[in-house]
């Protein structure tokens, strides 16, 4: 019943023992799984999982952690993968980091040219925003990406601009942090986002839910994000799950 929107399990410790992993996610309830590429070198991996586990779907792109080590060449190898693999269903995971790296106007330059491949091709984007909510939003406006379908992974930003989101059609995903004690405006967020417009994730093998923060962080712990959003908004577990599933589905047109 639930949809993990975000999760690197092509990252260790999960990639090495997935064959025991992925019939345990099932066992718990999780019917897919969305894996987002972070770095160029991945992409393969990433394909192979999808095509090793029909859970699991997958999307390509560089994180703006990986533009410095790539050539902006690499992007040109998108149009090829996305006619021979069909169960890549996103461009991610893309966007602007400005907590860990100063190279602003290329991870800009590399972020508008991630969209307009995705608009491109009709597909939406996975969104990595972190302490740069003012040019991930100028930029997502400026090229217009929202109707190919815009998914806000993990955020992070202020309950008004979620509204701005919403308004403009975007997901907002929600992961791990709703669950922390201290985390006051996810709640608020999760509060705020209609039904029809809410993602939930783990971004495994990291940020591991409440009570296994700081532990390794598994798809099957999205029941737990999903719990929390649940009781925010006054529903059943069964009925955020499905919706927030449902959602995906759109989304990624599965
Ligand atoms: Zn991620």
């Amino acid at each position: 019943m639930l949809f993990d929107t975000h999760a690197h399990i092509d990252n260790e410790p999960l990639y090495s023992n997935l064959n025991h992993l992925i019939p345990e996610f099932k066992q718990d309830g999780i019917d897919y799984i969305m894996l987002p590429a972070v770095e160029y070198a991945s992409w393969d991996r990433v394909i192979r999982i999808t095509t090793q586990y029909d859970m699991v779907y997958g999307a390509i792109g560089i994180h703006p952690s990986e533009v410095t080590i790539n050539d902006m060449k690499v992007l040109d190898e998108i149009d090829d993968v996305l006619k021979h693999h069909p169960k890549i269903k996103a461009i991610g995971e893309i966007g602007l980091d400005y907590h860990w790296y100063d190279n602003r106007e290329e991870q800009q330059m590399w972020f508008k040219a991630q969209l307009e491949i995705a608009k491109k091709h009709n597909l939406p984007v996975i969104i990595h925003d972190r302490d740069a909510h003012a040019d991930v939003k100028k930029i997502l406006d400026e090229v217009d990406s929202y109707s190919s379908g815009v998914i806000m992974h993990c955020y992070s930003g202020s309950v008004e601009m979620a509204k701005e989101y919403i308004k403009k059609g975007a997901y907002i995903s929600l992961g791990g942090p709703v669950t922390f004690k201290n985390a006051r405006t996810p709640k608020e967020v999760a509060k705020i986002v209609p039904l029809d417009r809410i993602l939930v994730e783990t971004d495994s093998p990291y940020l591991a839910p409440h009570p296994f923060r700081g532990k390794t962080n598994s798809p099957s712990y999205v029941r737990l994000v999903a719990a929390t959003i649940a009781s925010i908004k006054g529903m059943s577990l069964e009925e955020l799950a499905e919706s927030a599933k449902e959602n995906a589905k759109r989304v990624f047109k599965i």
